[in-house]
């Protein structure tokens, strides 16, 4: 199955084969001639090879013959996300933004079933002391800190729903190389009162327009399905020893929440292929070669893709200090922290404070010592 993507133009410059001018163009522009050499520049087009083909329909026939899953979630009316409960459970929070779940909205959903997951190697006990551990390395947090966040009510164990894509990518484009070259161009200067004729070397750039194509496969690309927490702490959680999978399995569950995912399929393909991107760009300007790259057009096929949908263990809780809501995660595999702090303006003020008297003192020492 090949799957193309449009034509992505990005670059709106080019250098002028002759002077090396960068002469704006539009795409699809076949020759232009430049303003300042008038030399006729002959822009190669790129071969496209495209095959028609809708991604999402492709995802929704592939999703479609998935495993089906029903569990029963509750969404929080704060943040959005759906939470899984377990039968009995009268009442619970969130757990990523500690609101009460009104239990009673629950209700059954359908979803792609996960195919693998990472079960919780830390259990509760040893995640909270790591989160100890990190609270007490925080620099300029407020002293009473440890007193709000060490009520550990609504630190949860949570399994985070992710997609990875496997995918295979062929990648045509036109470019230009840039070579440096060097001139000797004389000026004049004043030497002992006298006017004198002297030279320089100066660095110049020649472009040739270049067109290649490269290969690249992507190995589980990794993209987190949830959007409860900020994007930079859940990526900060990685790396995942994600070679550990082990198959899906509802027993591992129990105990614990499970989130539904809130990117589906079509939308964490997007965020794949965005990711593919700026790697695909480097291999294009490795492939030009010279002192200087410029891509004009890219055009990727996707080939062979194939997903998976993974659940990861992230113990989450949430705080409210002075009002404010601060999250925290803990990695369950590997016991990492990540999260929002509160800053003591209080201590910072006083340090800066501090350092100024210090820097004052060492000054006047200095000077004295003279
Ligand atoms: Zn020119
Ligand atoms: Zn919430």
């Amino acid at each position: 199955m090949d799957l193309s993507e449009n034509v992505e133009l990005k670059s709106e410059t080019f250098g002028c084969t002759n002077c090396g001018a960068d002469l704006n163009y539009k795409p699809g522009t076949k020759s232009l001639s430049c303003d300042y050499c008038n030399t006729q520049n002959e822009i190669p087009q790129l071969d496209l090879n495209v095959e028609e083909l809708d991604f999402y329909e492709y995802l929704t026939t592939k999703s479609a013959n998935e495993n089906i899953y029903s569990n029963k979630y509750v969404k929080c009316s704060s943040c959005g996300a759906s939470s899984s409960l377990d039968g009995k459970i009268s009442s619970s929070n969130c757990p990523y933004c500690s609101t009460p779940l009104i239990i009673e909205d629950s209700k059954d959903e359908k979803l792609i079933q996960p195919n693998s997951l990472l079960p919780f190697k830390l259990a509760k006990k040893e995640a909270k002391s790591e989160v100890k551990k990190w609270i007490n390395k925080l620099w300029f947090a407020p002293s009473d800190l440890q007193k709000a966040v060490l009520n550990f009510d609504h630190f949860k164990g949570v399994y985070m729903p992710y997609w990875t894509f496997d995918l295979d990518t062929l990648s045509n484009y036109v470019g230009q190389r840039g070579e440096y070259y060097y001139e000797t161009v004389s000026y004049t200067a004043t030497e002992n009162g006298r006017t004198v004729t002297k030279y320089k070397k100066v660095q110049k750039i020649r472009w040739f327009f270049v067109n290649g194509t490269v290969a690249h496969f992507f190995d589980d690309i990794l993209i987190s399905a949830s959007n409860s927490l900020p994007k930079k702490y859940v990526s900060k959680l990685e790396p995942w020893d994600l070679k550990n999978l082990i198959p899906f399995d509802k027993s591992y569950l129990s105990g614990f929440i499970s989130e539904k995912y809130q990117v589906d399929l079509e939308e964490g393909f997007d965020v794949a292929k965005s990711a593919t991107i700026q790697e695909i760009r480097s291999l294009v300007r490795r492939n030009i070669g010279g002192d200087r790259q410029r891509i004009i057009s890219l055009n990727t096929n996707y080939k062979d893709i194939s997903f998976k949908h993974l659940l990861l263990p992230v113990y989450v809780s949430a705080f409210r200090y002075k009002n404010k809501l601060y999250r925290f995660l803990v990695n369950g595999r590997t016991g990492e922290v990540q999260g929002e702090r509160p800053y003591s303006w209080v201590k910072i003020s006083l340090a800066i404070l501090f350092g100024l008297i210090l820097l004052g003192g060492l000054y006047l020492y200095f000077e004295l010592n003279k």
